[in-house]
């Protein structure tokens, strides 16, 4: 477990807590979130919807300006709205932009950032237009809330006055305005319009936001808390394109390969995030979006019965997510579930692995997840299910190694004993064989790299144990191979020499290059040693070497023959040791061959 925590913390993927390392390697789902984990977080304004016009930023440079495609009649200069919604996405903002050399620094929430930029390229100077207005109270962003406002003093000296500032997700704002800009002026609101362009824009995987303000007739007083906004006039709608993160759609391709389902979990628009989730692969395209709205309308058990067919969850708010989580769990699901604010901790705790971003999120999350990312990317929530599933077949492996060794050398003393023969092993001979001997291999077994195909197969049932049938059954035929072959050199020795140290130097010999063998056996459950590279795990390779070595040394050199009380073999006792436990190697690969056989039938 922890070489798999070792393995994973190079992949981006710090696990905090060691048994959570065996829970990914079975996790049958993973909820994770759109925007910074699925995405880069790096918005850029691709669209601005205005009354009068449909305008276009280049992506790679936001700063350069605007191209109107719907009409001619109103250019980027003579769209007072234009103007009025790129103002708001500076006043109602808390992000910075500093020129620096070429490009410029910035600093804040992507969203933000992305308004600032816009605004630039039409034109406008934050840090001016920031000095002229100042802000005198606010109602800042938060997930729940979906909109952030600001009042501003005009500071027009002939006719001061207070503006409100808006802006949030289209259905908030929209809500709150009576009005919308237009080159002639405020015209009565049709929510329909705006909200048909806001979901034009989304269906192309662009987060929509809309502005909105309003004149105050009263001044505000500096920091006092305001009412929910109303009557403001719409102004216009900003999309922003946030691109994907390279290898997520690789990594869910992978995901799905492996049996391990996607589910994108989201703040954001429904048609945004259907948008997005059928470009990643996650969900098909025009397949049901489960939106926190509908999901508050249901009971836990209609969650429950809907919640494994929706792969897009759309304005979820923290509470969902845990009934997401809760419901997914009560499906036998294994959930793995991302989550940044101070309000995801309740989901995070809940699922079986609660992953927290390490760079973006906050210390409660980190201090309620099971595993951190340090990159916040998805690509490392795969593949830290991958590392599960190889440290968990290594656990398993060195597991089968430890018992069947121990097995066939238990058995072989108790038959010894039943058969009233001499001791087989001396005390100091087993714990030489424990020890050194093959104590060398576990721990080099855990080295072994992830088999061809762990991702190919479907997750580990979460009951099944450390031991599958399969290596039950073959560490009871281990150890009766083992045990036969070592009983009988010993047997033969005694008989030969009627020496009992030559004849327990046979058999300790024996199990030692019994194990240094087998342990080839233990590196796959069903694939051939001989597929294998002897390479790959180049410290079992070292380790069986060593231990051989060791033992051989110990066998001829005097201090250790006094210690461990063995005799030098001769070359004929080589002879007989060598093939026998060769017969284990030929044992498992048949059994390995026939099991093949049977699955494959099956
Ligand atoms: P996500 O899961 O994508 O991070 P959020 O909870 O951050 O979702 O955002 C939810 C919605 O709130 C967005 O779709 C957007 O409409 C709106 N929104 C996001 N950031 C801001 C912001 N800084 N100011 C105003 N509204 C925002
Ligand atoms: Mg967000």
């Amino acid at each position: 477990l922890a070489l798999g925590v070792h393995r994973m913390a190079r992949r981006d993927a710090i696990v905090r807590r060691l048994p959570a390392v065996e829970t990914l390697g079975s996790t049958t789902i993973i909820g994770s979130d759109k925007t910074g984990t699925l995405t880069e977080n790096r918005m850029t304004v691709t669209r601005v919807w205005t009354a009068a016009d449909d305008y276009r930023l280049t992506a790679s440079d936001p700063t350069s300006g605007f191209t109107g495609d719907v009409t001619a009649d109103h250019g980027p200069d003579s769209d007072p709205a234009l103007t009025a919604v790129m103002t708001g996405g500076v006043l109602a903002n808390e992000a910075e932009a500093r020129r620096s050399g070429d490009g410029w620094h910035t600093t804040g929430d992507p969203t933000e950032v992305a308004l600032l930029m816009a605004a630039i390229g039409a034109g406008l100077e934050p840090e001016d237009l920031r000095e002229r207005h100042r802000i005198v109270a606010e109602i800042p962003f938060e997930s729940e809330r979906r909109f952030s406002a600001t009042v501003c003093e005009n500071a027009n000296s002939d006719d001061a006055h207070h503006v409100m500032w808006v802006k949030g997700a289209p259905e908030q704002v929209v809500a709150m305005c009576r009005w919308l800009a237009t080159p002639d002026g405020p015209v009565e609101l049709d929510p329909d319009r705006v909200l048909d362009a806001a979901r034009a824009m989304a269906s192309e995987g662009l987060r929509v936001l809309a502005g909105a303000q309003r004149r105050l007739d009263q001044p505000v007083p500096p920091g006092s808390t305001l009412d929910h906004p109303s009557e403001l006039v719409l102004t216009g709608l900003y999309g922003m394109m946030d691109p994907p993160r390279t290898g997520v759609r690789e990594a869910i391709a992978t995901c799905r390969r492996a049996r391990v389902d996607v589910a994108m979990i989201t703040g954001d628009h429904s048609v945004t995030a259907s948008a997005i989730a059928a470009d990643l692969g996650i969900a098909d395209v025009g397949a049901t979006v489960l939106t926190g709205a509908e999901m508050s309308e249901m009971s836990e058990d209609d969650l429950v019965a809907k919640v494994e067919t929706g792969r897009v969850f759309a304005r979820v708010s923290p509470e969902d997510k845990l009934r997401i989580v809760r419901a997914l769990r009560q499906r036998g699901h294994v959930v793995a579930v991302t989550g940044d604010g101070v309000n995801d901790a309740p989901a995070l705790k809940a699922a079986d692995i609660g992953v927290a971003m390490g760079r973006g999120g906050t210390d409660v999350a980190r201090e309620a997840a099971d595993m951190v990312l340090t990159d916040d990317n998805f690509v490392s929530i795969a593949a830290a299910v991958e590392e599960g599933r190889v440290t968990f077949d290594n656990v398993r492996k060195v597991t089968f190694f430890l018992l069947s060794t121990g097995a066939a050398t238990i058995l072989a003393i108790l038959v010894g004993v039943w058969l009233q023969w001499p001791l087989l092993m001396l005390p100091a001979q087993l714990l030489w064989l424990n020890l050194v001997t093959n104590g060398l291999q576990d721990v080099a077994l855990a080295f072994e790299p992830a088999e061809p195909g762990v991702l190919d197969r479907a997750p580990r049932r979460r009951q099944e144990g450390v031991l599958s049938a399969v290596l039950w059954q073959r560490t009871v035929l281990v150890g009766v191979v083992m045990a036969t072959g070592t009983l009988a050199l010993f047997r033969w020795e005694l008989d030969r020499s009627g020496s009992e140290s030559a004849a327990q130097s046979v058999a300790l010999t024996t199990m030692v290059v019994f194990m240094a063998l087998h342990v080839g056996n233990s590196r796959a459950e069903t694939t051939s040693v001989f597929r294998l590279s002897p390479f790959s795990n180049r410290f079992l390779l070292i380790a069986a070497v060593v231990a051989m070595t060791v033992h051989v040394a110990a066998l001829y050199l005097p201090p250790t023959q006094f210690v461990l009380r063995v005799e030098p073999l001769d070359l004929a006792a080589w002879m007989r040791i060598v093939p026998v436990a060769g017969v284990i190697v030929v044992v498992v690969e048949l059994d390995k061959a026939i099991r093949r056989r049977l699955t494959r039938r099956v």
